[in-house]
């Protein structure tokens, strides 16, 4: 029997991935379920899986949940506080570390596994991005196993050599193409994203995900942090991964190789796939996932992604080249941004003006060789982009409707 980790369980990757485990019952075994403070989701999860432990990051939400459960389920030991995230990530029981947590949220805990040379499914993108080489390097001394849950990396991860080891260049490989959706404006004109709704922002057409990578979706900028993501995984020079858009979220990715050779993942666009490919690796796993349909599929388009009116992808692109803190200030301006647009005090196309302010203003480049470094260049982006919002234009769209810029 695996023990899993969930880290993030009570979310939209958390929940699919309890989903796969459920399914695999005679393989897998819960060993312990984290998240923020969803107190009400947890305890049911608690008492549906009734693992060795449970952990919140918010001590508040913690007490509530010990209220909720009220001494029913005696198995699982309760802990609270950030430091209890990383204290599952590295329970000796556990083999496999699901890291599902949203955003930097997510950082000590999936180092804290990858550190205990856990097999560390990593969907947690934004810890890579900030912290990549720091992470890389937490892998390779203990030995841990790296396994890619976004469905882009996940799907290239499928078709590279077998051979291939995490962070280096995978042989024969000259490039590689990550497929985006477009989300849910793709044909929206510029003018019409400065009203979008947070609403609108969240109705992906094709997954159904949490609210900050769904937003991130509609602006391109999951894709330029998955651009980030590609390149530490995989070894590869930002110039040798292509964006291409293909609406229809069925190629999850593609591998071009030297000889000319292009290999891609397909599948129906549910999360699952990825997720049981990750935990039964390298035996393949029912999931769950409804088998794709190529007839009523019927078509597969591809286009370039424009920059111009998703200008988040431009950043990203430009932070992915120039390294060092780039990736850091960018995913912190970029989280304080969602979170603004998300409460109606940023309209959406002033998510980007606002990562590029602070990207202008952050400390040089420099490398970060130390997880102090990564956190002081996050909380001077953070710092820069709250300065930035409340210097942002009053512009029309939702924003202006609420009075938001105090
Ligand atoms: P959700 O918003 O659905 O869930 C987020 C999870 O993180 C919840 O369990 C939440 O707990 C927890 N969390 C939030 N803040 C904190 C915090 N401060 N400390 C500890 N835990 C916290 O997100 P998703 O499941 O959509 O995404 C999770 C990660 O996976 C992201 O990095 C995303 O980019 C990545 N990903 C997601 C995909 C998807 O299809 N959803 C696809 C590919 C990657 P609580 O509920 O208690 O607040």
């Amino acid at each position: 029997m695996i023990g899993v980790v969930v880290l993030g369980s009570t979310g939209s990757v958390g929940e699919n991935t309890l989903d796969v485990l459920a399914r695999n019952p005679d393989r897998f075994r819960l060993v312990a379920l984290g998240a923020n403070r969803n107190a009400a989701k947890l305890a049911q999860q608690i008492r549906h899986w009734r693992p060795a432990y449970a952990a919140l990051a918010d001590a508040g939400a913690a007490s509530e949940l010990t209220q909720l459960l009220g001494g029913s389920v005696p198995e699982t030991r309760l802990l609270a506080g950030a430091g209890a995230l990383e204290q599952i990530a590295s329970l000796p029981e556990a083999d496999s570390v699901m890291a599902a947590i949203v955003g930097a949220a997510g950082l000590r805990s999936t180092l804290a596994a990858a550190r205990a040379g856990k097999r560390l499914l990593l969907a947690n993108k934004e810890s890579l991005v900030m912290s990549g080489p720091l992470l890389m390097e937490a892998v390779r001394r203990s030995g841990a196993t790296l396994l890619p849950i976004d469905s882009e990396h996940n799907a290239i991860f499928q078709c590279l050599p077998p051979q291939s080891r995490a962070g280096e260049a995978p042989a024969g490989v000259r490039r590689i193409v990550l497929t985006a959706s477009g989300g849910p404006f793709r044909e929206a004109t510029h003018d019409a994203l400065a009203a979008v709704t947070p609403e609108a922002a969240c109705a992906h057409p094709n997954w159904v995900m949490g609210r900050k990578i769904s937003v991130d979706s509609a602006t391109l900028m999951n894709k330029g942090l998955e651009l980030i993501e590609a390149c530490l995984l995989f070894g590869l020079r930002p110039a040798q991964v292509e964006i291409v858009v293909h609406p229809q979220s069925i190629v999850h990715s593609l591998v071009e190789y030297r000889d000319g050779s292009v290999l891609a993942q397909l599948g129906s666009p549910d999360m699952r796939t990825p997720i049981a490919h990750a935990l039964g690796w390298p035996d393949r796993i029912a999931s769950g996932v409804e088998f794709l349909d190529l007839v009523r599929t019927a078509r597969l388009d591809f286009q370039a992604p424009d920059t111009e009116r998703f200008r988040c992808l431009a950043l990203a692109q430009a932070a992915a080249r120039e390294g060092g803190s780039f990736p850091v200030v960018l995913n912190a301006a970029n989280e304080v941004a969602v979170q603004a647009f998300l409460e109606r005090r940023l309209n959406f196309l002033q998510i980007a003006a606002v990562i590029e302010a602070v990207m202008a203003t952050a400390t040089g480049g420099a490398a970060l060789e130390s997880l102090d470094e990564v956190l002081a260049a996050d909380a001077e982006a953070r710092r820069l982009a709250h300065e930035s919002l409340t210097a942002q234009p009053v512009a029309r769209g939702h924003a202006t409707t609420r009075g938001v810029h105090a």
